[in-house]
């Protein structure tokens, strides 16, 4: 299986010790279920190993981008950790979650006027900020609030992790952050040293994603670490917080290596504490901005089969009650999935298919060359993998689509996070 929680049982696939098709009885499909014990184990993964490192002077900052729901914000706080934030949305619902924005950092790479005042109204940690015009601006509103704002520069390491070209950040040509490389970084780092109303705590980068490799973040901390000597030996500046950003790969499919995250954490700690003591720098607080990595395989998609389309001498399509309103990452980076059939997992898997949605698109599909049993047919349940992140925090109304519901499990038990859309909500907005 590729996720350690679910489980082959008879040939029903179960889900943290509850029969998907029990699930699909009380919610309905197409849904997101996710394990709320394995976010847990995930968050605790990254603070354990951050703690052991570097004792207090680290914390992991969930990147609610990947998964942003009240209930989310609730178990993140609880677990101990920060969080990430790039819109007033975001915001909005950490608060609402009860989430204590002093342990928030604001990112974005184009902060509104109106999301700084927001922000800064409501009490938010810091802000990761991208540019020297932002930077301009918070100090502004900071000024005319009469606030000292504690905010991190986001830096451009010079870093080619890799990864698919969409979701890679730290090449110097990237839309995000200012360039080592360039000077530009040094150019802000000084500005910011001569606005009254910023306090310049540190810098931030963030390479990439679905990355394997820890060298990638091995390198851009000697890179980020560098640049904080020469900050401390040139200007005399010395840098108290350093964010290495988020990142690690998760698997998607069978293909996709294990990443151990306490070890590669220990790896990295190594090297920072190395490199500062070469430097002869302290070791400034380490933060990291995990998401996918917490959610991503805490979470599964149900659907039901619903067309069954033989092409005889081309190809199969075995439609579901949802499509890339619900996961459109396959439409945006071809992203690959393990798809099961719940209901038939003592079946040979001799059916190879395109799943695809109910969207009016050709390239609203979830998976191509999927195998499935040749038995598939209308009412069947579909359990897509690995789909907690980055899916319900995508997900559209395209087609008046509602969106799909968010399910937890929890010790055995089932509730509901996030409730169905009805079609009163699709048309909540129109006069
Ligand atoms: C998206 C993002 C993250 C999280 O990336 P994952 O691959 O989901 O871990 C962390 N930091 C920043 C700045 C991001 O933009």
């Amino acid at each position: 299986m590729i996720s350690s929680n679910l489980v082959n049982n008879n040939g029903i696939l179960y889900f943290n010790g509850i029969s998907v098709l029990d699930l699909v009885k009380e919610y309905g499909t197409g849904m997101y279920v996710m394990d709320e014990e394995r976010i847990r184990e995930k968050c605790r993964a990254y603070q354990d190993a951050l703690h052991k490192a570097f004792g207090n002077n680290a914390k992991a900052y969930y990147a609610s981008k990947a998964a942003s729901f009240k209930r989310i914000y609730e178990i993140v706080q609880e677990e101990g950790m920060g969080v990430d934030v790039v819109s007033l949305g975001e915001i909005y619902t950490a608060m609402k979650a009860g989430f204590d924005l002093k342990d928030a950092a604001f990112h974005s790479n184009n902060k509104t006027d109106e999301d700084i005042r927001y922000a800064m109204e409501h009490g938010i940690g810091c802000f990761v900020v991208d540019n020297k015009e932002e930077l301009d601006a918070i100090n502004d509103i900071a000024s005319s609030m009469g606030k000292k704002q504690n905010v991190l520069l986001r830096l451009t390491p010079g870093i080619d992790p890799h990864t698919f070209a969409a979701v890679a950040t730290g090449r110097v040509d990237s839309k995000f952050g200012s360039s080592i490389e360039t000077g530009q970084a040094e150019e802000m780092a000084l500005h910011a040293l001569t606005l009254t109303n910023v306090n310049l705590k540190g810098f931030h980068c963030h390479v990439g994603s679905q990355v394997f490799d820890s060298d990638v973040y091995i390198d851009s901390a000697k890179i980020m670490l560098a640049f904080i000597a020469l900050m401390k030996q040139k200007h005399g500046f010395v840098t108290e917080v350093l964010d290495l950003g988020g990142g690690f790969g998760v698997r998607y499919t069978e293909d996709d290596p294990y990443l151990d995250i306490a070890k590669e954490i220990e790896r990295l700690s190594v090297c920072i504490k190395e490199e500062c003591a070469s430097h002869g720098i302290a070791v400034p607080f380490i933060a990291m901005e995990p998401g996918r990595s917490i959610v991503a395989d805490a979470g599964i998609t149900l659907y039901t089969v619903g067309t069954v389309k033989r092409i005889t001498g081309y190809k199969n399509y075995v439609s579901i009650d949802g499509g890339m309103t619900d996961n459109p990452r396959f439409a945006l980076y071809k992203s690959k999935y393990t798809v099961y059939l719940a209901n038939k997992m003592d079946e040979e898997n001799d059916f190879e298919c395109s799943v695809v949605g109910r969207c009016c698109e050709s390239g609203d599909i979830i998976q191509e060359n999927v195998k499935l049993p040749s038995s598939v047919k209308r009412g069947d349940i579909v359990c897509v993998c690995t789909t907690g992140a980055y899916n319900y925090a995508m997900a559209s109304n395209y087609n008046r689509i509602p969106r799909l519901p968010v399910v937890m499990v929890s010790h055995g038990k089932s509730y509901l996070a996030v409730r169905r859309e009805s079609l009163d909500d699709i048309v909540r907005n129109d006069l």
